[in-house]
C-alpha cells in the first residue's frame, strides 16, 4: 500500500492527541503533532522554541514560518515515508495551502466534533506526562498513581496553556482561524465528521471507520 496521510482536525481538547496515540499503534505510522514539536523545541531551548514561547503562552497561533520549518524537517525523516497522522496541523488556511504547494496529498481529514462547553472541562482536567507526553484526565482517566506516568514514571502535570484564561483565547483562535478548514476540506470532498463525544474507545472505532481502516 502507498503512503497514508491523514489530518486530525478539531478544537483544543477534542481528543486529537488521544486518538492519534491509538492510531499510531494500529496503523504503524507516526503522529506529527505541531504542538508536541513546538513544546520539544521550547524544552530544548532552541531559537525557534524561544520565538514560539510567547504566542503559545498567550494562546495565539505561532507564526506560520516557524511552524512550517518544524513540519518540513519532521516530514523529511525516514519514518514519515510510509505516511503520517497530522495532529494540530494545518491550523489555518495558509498552512493548508503550504501543504498543497509542497505537493502533499492527504487521503482524508477527520473532523472530531465536540461541543464547546464540553471542551472546557476536558482541557481543565487534562494532565500530561513531561517525560513521554502521555495524556491523562484528572477525573476521566487519571494515572494509577497521582502525578506519576503509568508508561514511564515521569511526572504528570498540567500544561501551562491549559489555564482557563488562555483556553478562552485558544478556543477563539480555533473558531476564527482553524474552523474555516472544515469547509475548505469539505469542498474538496475529503472531510469526514466524527462525533467526539462518548468513550475514547467508541470515538476510536468511529475514527477507524472514517479512515476506512
Ligand atoms: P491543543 O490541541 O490543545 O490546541 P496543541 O498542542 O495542538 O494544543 O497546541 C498548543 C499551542 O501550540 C497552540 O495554542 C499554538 O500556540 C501552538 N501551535 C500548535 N500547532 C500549531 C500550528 N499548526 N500553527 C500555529 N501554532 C500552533
Ligand atoms: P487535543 O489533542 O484534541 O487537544 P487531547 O487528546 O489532549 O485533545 O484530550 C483532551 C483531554 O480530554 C485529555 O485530558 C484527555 O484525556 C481527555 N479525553 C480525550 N478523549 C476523551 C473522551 N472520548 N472522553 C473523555 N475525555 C477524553
Ligand atoms: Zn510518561
Amino acid at each position: 500500500m502507498g503512503a497514508r496521510r491523514f489530518i486530525l482536525l478539531g478544537p483544543p481538547g477534542a481528543g486529537k492527541g488521544t486518538q492519534s496515540a491509538l492510531l499510531v499503534e494500529s496503523l504503524s505510522i507516526p503522529q506529527v503533532s505541531t504542538g508536541d514539536l513546538l513544546r520539544a523545541a521550547r524544552k530544548a531551548g532552541t531559537d525557534l522554541g524561544r520565538k514560539a514561547q510567547l504566542f503559545m503562552d498567550q494562546g495565539h497561533l505561532v507564526p506560520d514560518d516557524l511552524v512550517l520549518s518544524l513540519v518540513e524537517e519532521r516530514l523529511s525523516r525516514d519514518d514519515a515515508k510510509g505516511g503520517y497522522i497530522l495532529d494540530g496541523f494545518p491550523r489555518n488556511l495558509a498552512q493548508a495551502d503550504a501543504l498543497d504547494s509542497r505537493g502533499i496529498v492527504v487521503e482524508c481529514v477527520v473532523n472530531v466534533d465536540v461541543p464547546f462547553e464540553i471542551l472546557v472541562g476536558r482541557i481543565a482536567g487534562r494532565r500530561v506526562c513531561q517525560g513521554c507526553g502521555a495524556t491523562y484526565h484528572a477525573t476521566n482517566s487519571p494515572p494509577r498513581t497521582e502525578g506519576v506516568c503509568d508508561a514511564c514514571s515521569g511526572s504528570v502535570g498540567q500544561r501551562k496553556d491549559d489555564d482557563a484564561a488562555v483556553v478562552e483565547s485558544r478556543l477563539k483562535v480555533y473558531a476564527s482561524e482553524t474552523a474555516p478548514l472544515i469547509d475548505f476540506y469539505k469542498k474538496r470532498g475529503i472531510l469526514r465528521d466524527v462525533n467526539g463525544l462518548g468513550s475514547t474507545e467508541s470515538v476510536y472505532q468511529a475514527v477507524l471507520a472514517a479512515l476506512g481502516s
